[in-house]
């Protein structure tokens, strides 16, 4: 391979057979054709074989296969027999689960696209980062990914993070000189690698690999896979689930022990001892929850919201406030140019060419173009038609740029006369850019754009009724009025001036880093306003609402005017008032402590600047909140990872989307609340199976312990206790993950950050409720056998009553907040489904004959039996529903 880094870009540009101007499409089409994609080797997904055999390694497998070998050796074949077939079948629903739960995982993390921009035959295109090919140029700006690992030829102040491949956090500074053969990786200053980001500045560079041929590439083949980490739910459920196991093994040696002493003999006990260990288990719960998690994800996606990690869907329920931009959130990011002001005159756009203005015609002509030449908006497809035209560019500068190209403006022609030199890119921070031209041999042109306050302050002229007038502070003033009650409309207000001027450069023009912004950028004649329309969202003010009936606050925080701001946000409904706004310049007089009295009142967040978010974002969580923030720009990133939710914007910068949990693929604010819903609905899933697990563990300790406290035989055989929870309950519990959820989760307030797993309600349901039901249910097993019905009989009755009453009373636990005759239960379509193929497996259990001896069930169960176990399957559901209705009655009294 050759070392790129060492050579000139001349001889990199040969062996490459490239050009500054970059391939041709259709060499670039040829190359991909025969070397392929430019994408990682895809990391191996934990293998089938391997998913499957770690269904074995959990403590209910353990046990149970304890259980097999110890009824093997007691000479319990069927017993064994049935054992093992429950470990097999669980482990086979375990694994389908899983596999279901990581597929889903794995196409979230394909969704995350990257953009690149290539230069092929001197034009500019967006395309897939992974169409790029070896021997493209590709257009460097700052906020990118870099796509693959290339030969810079052309640096602008460039800037690379580069700690994911060197572990070096300091940004490397980049030209384009020939570096030593051999330097480190970090050292290669001319070389920029696949998977970095750019930070600061822009260039050009040569790819020189590809896909697996990057250093990135190379690193990544090595790691095989990696392990999805655990989220804070699901390492609270496992210790859950260690803490029950724990109790009940305790209860269980207690069982046994006691057993022992009352003179029982010693298989009985063991049997007994397996009996209870198996009861006690919710088995599936941790498979269950992953299962939730991953398919609530998919389900966000559909609401157009990318998660980038588990961990994200279940800090969604909690979110307490949304901070969000303004611009293209909340408002449509579609924007046109509405007015032209100059001095103090305003022009409606659309009808520039029929009013003709002479006096002022000019200076409209000058704001035009000065927002076309101070501009990174570039047209993709220069050859077509002048309507078909594609401008890509952020929403501001396409729309200025398409002003001006409607009013008849060429750029091309225009740069002919004075070409380019040099640019300060537009920054939030800064909130102005500048573009400096060539007029003739030290003569020199800057367009400037910006935030008018920040233009104003640096000019001393003026353009006025088509002439230039002096800035004193009583004109100032007037400006500033002006300016003002344009954004009072709403509207993205941008101002502009330019500059001529001589200086004298060794060349005639300047060199890289030559130009000194500092120098040349004061004494502007202001040239007057530009009002932007960026028409509101439709659904913002209703999602808004939705937002503050869940308890959400939503604060906007933008670098646009405060007045706009506040415009905007009482379209929206919010009626802020002016304690309630708050601007960048006055943030910075405010201390730490006076930061956190703030953040309760303040709404509007204007004029701010990026490193702003982060101290909202401290200050918020200071007091407890439970932060989203949306970011786009590389600026935001801090504040985007401090947040408990990072959003990022689906047009945002790919370092934004790298920080973020969520991106919105359509950057709508009201996908950040559809998200927020859709993980409310994810912990109530989770709540859901909790209870219904739980609630099956409870009835057959009850049975069990009080078969051997009373001295009797045990109500209920260890194998049908497994054909219970592994055959008839599984099916059910995994089609709760498809709840969809009713409008009431967005009436209620948002969990808590903590929030426990069993709530009241759900311990009252499991504990009391549950636990009296089951206690009526062994009496009747006491009674019937006291009267002498034989004890086949009774644990086939048994083993009905509970297959029955958890498939019935599902229907009622689908909704702990919502009476049933609230809500259909049967419209859960997968639901309905599970619990007929559960019944008509509990059926098969009591009639089929193989299964008769497997479970030793009776072979004369009569409806009779039937119905007791339908009677107290509604019994349970009157239980629950009384239960569900106290707390939904006390709720009301106190709300
Ligand atoms: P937001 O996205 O919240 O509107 P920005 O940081 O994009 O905030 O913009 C802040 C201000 O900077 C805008 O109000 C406008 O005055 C100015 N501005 C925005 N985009 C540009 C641009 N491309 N060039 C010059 N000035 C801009
Ligand atoms: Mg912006």
């Amino acid at each position: 391979m050759t070392d790129f880094h060492c050579i000139e870009t001349k001889s990199c540009f040969y062996r490459l057979n490239s050009s500054k101007n970059g391939l041709s499409q259709k060499d670039a089409q040829k190359l991909q054709k025969k070397f392929g994609k430019n994408e990682l080797p895809k990391e191996k997904p934990l293998g089938k074989i391997a998913i499957f055999l770690f269904q074995f390694n959990n403590p209910l497998a353990i046990i149970l296969i304890i259980a097999g070998l110890l009824s093997l050796i007691l000479k319990e074949y069927i017993d064994s027999i049935v054992i093992f077939g429950a470990v097999l079948i669980n482990s086979i629903i375990g694994y389908t689960q899983e596999n279901k739960a990581n597929q889903a995982i794995q196409k979230l993390k394909q969704l995350v696209e990257y953009k690149t921009t290539v230069f092929r035959s001197g034009q500019e295109y967006s395309v897939d980062s992974s169409q790029i090919v070896k021997g493209d140029v590709i257009v460097i700006h700052a906020g990118n990914r870099i796509p693959a690992d290339a030969r810079l030829f052309e640096c602008n102040e460039l800037q690379i993070n580069e700690s994911m491949l060197t572990g070096e956090s300091l940004s490397s500074k980049k030209h384009v000189k020939a570096v030593n053969r051999g330097a480190a990786l970090a050292d290669r200053e001319n070389m920029v690698y696949a998977g970095t980001m750019a930070v600061k500045g822009s260039g050009r560079a040569l790819v020189t690999a590809i896909g697996g041929q990057t250093e990135i590439g190379k690193i990544a083949s090595l790691v095989s896979s990696t392990k999805e980490e655990k989220t804070p739910l699901q390492i609270r459920l496992n210790k859950f689930s260690q803490m029950l196991g724990m109790i009940f093994g305790i209860v269980c040696v207690l069982i046994v022990v006691i057993g022992l002493i009352q003179g029982r003999g010693f298989i009985e006990m063991m049997e007994t001892g397996v009996a209870v260990g198996v009861a006690s288990i919710p088995e599936g719960l941790t498979v269950a929850v992953t299962f939730i998690l991953a398919l609530g994800m998919q389900q966000i996606l559909k609401r157009k919201a990318l998660t980038r990690k588990l961990l994200a869907a279940e800090t969604l329920g909690s979110t307490t406030v949304i901070c969000t931009d303004k611009t293209g959130t909340l408002t449509e990011g579609k924007m046109h140019v509405a007015h032209i002001v100059i001095g103090e005159k305003e022009f409606e756009f659309d009808s520039l060419g029929s009013r003709q203005n002479k006096k002022e015609a000019m200076s409209v002509s000058l704001a035009l173009q000065t927002g076309m030449m101070c501009n990174d908006a570039v047209i993709e497809n220069p050859d077509d038609e002048l309507a078909a035209w594609r401008i890509i560019g952020t929403a501001t500068e396409s729309a200025l740029f398409s002003a001006a190209v409607q009013s008849g403006l060429n750029k091309d022609m225009l740069l002919k006369s004075e070409p380019f030199i040099a640019e300060l890119p537009f920054d939030s921070e800064r909130k102005y850019m500048i573009s400096l031209h060539q007029k003739a041999k030290n003569k020199f042109v800057i367009y400037e754009k910006g935030a008018p306050e920040k233009l104003i302050e640096k000019s001393v002229k003026f353009h006025h009724q088509g002439g230039l007038k002096r800035i004193d502070e009583d004109q100032k003033k007037k400006l500033i009025s002006t300016y003002e009650n344009l954004t009072r409309r709403g509207l993205r207000v941008i101002g502009f001036a330019t500059k001529e001027f001589e200086q004298k450069y060794k060349n005639g023009t300047p060199e890289e880093g030559e130009v000194s912004w500092e120098e040349i950028d004061f004494d502007l004649n202001f040239i007057g306003f530009i009002a932007i329309k960026d028409p509101l969202r439709l659904e913002a003010k209703e999602t808004i609402t939705t937002a503050r009936l869940a308890g959400i606050r939503t604060v906007i925080i933008t670098g646009d005017h405060k007045l706009t701001a506040k415009a905007i946000a009482r379209e929206v409904g919010l009626d802020v008032k002016a304690e309630n706004i708050i601007t960048g310049v006055e943030l910075e007089k405010v201390s730490d402590k006076e930061m956190l009295k703030l953040v309760k009142k303040i709404e509007i967040y204007a004029r701010v600047s990026p490193h702003h978010k982060l101290r909202i974002v401290k200050a918020l969580q200071a007091r407890g909140e439970v932060v989203a923030m949306t970011g786009d720009g590389i600026n935001d990133s801090p504040a985007l990872k401090a947040a408990d939710i990072g959003v990022s914007l689906g047009t945002g910068t790919d370092i934004a989307k790298e920080t973020s949990d969520l991106i919105l693929l359509d950057d709508n604010f009201k996908t950040i609340v559809a998200a927020i819903r859709q993980g409310r609905i994810i912990f109530k899933n989770i709540r859901k199976v909790i209870t219904f697990l739980l609630s099956d563990v409870f009835s057959e300790m009850i049975l069990i312990i009080g078969s051997i406290i009373l001295g009797m035989p045990l109500a209920l055989l260890p194998v049908q206790i497994l054909w219970i929870n592994i055959v008839n309950d599984s099916m059910p519990h995994f089609s709760l993950a498809y709840e969809k959820g009713s409008d009431s989760v967005m009436r209620e307030k948002p969990l808590l950050k903590n929030e426990p797993l069993l709530n009241r309600e759900m311990k009252v349901i499991i504990f009391y409720a549950g636990i009296a039901r089951d206690v009526f249910v062994f009496a009747i097993f006491y009674i019937l056998f006291i009267r002498g019905v034989e004890i086949e009989y009774l644990r086939t009755l048994m083993f009905v009553i509970l297959g029955t009453k958890s498939l019935l009373s599902i229907f009622s636990l689908r909704k702990l907040k919502t009476s049933i005759w609230n809500y259909n239960p049967f419209s859960n379509k997968r639901l309905l489904l599970a619990v007929s193929s559960s019944f008509f497996l509990l059926i098969l259990g009591v009639y089929f004959q193989p299964l008769q001896t497997l479970l030793s069930t009776s072979e004369n169960f009569d409806l009779k039996g039937w119905a007791v176990a339908f009677l107290i399957g509604f019994l349970s559901i009157v239980i629950f529903e009384i239960t569900k209705l106290k707390f939904i009655l006390n709720k009301r009294k106190n709300t």
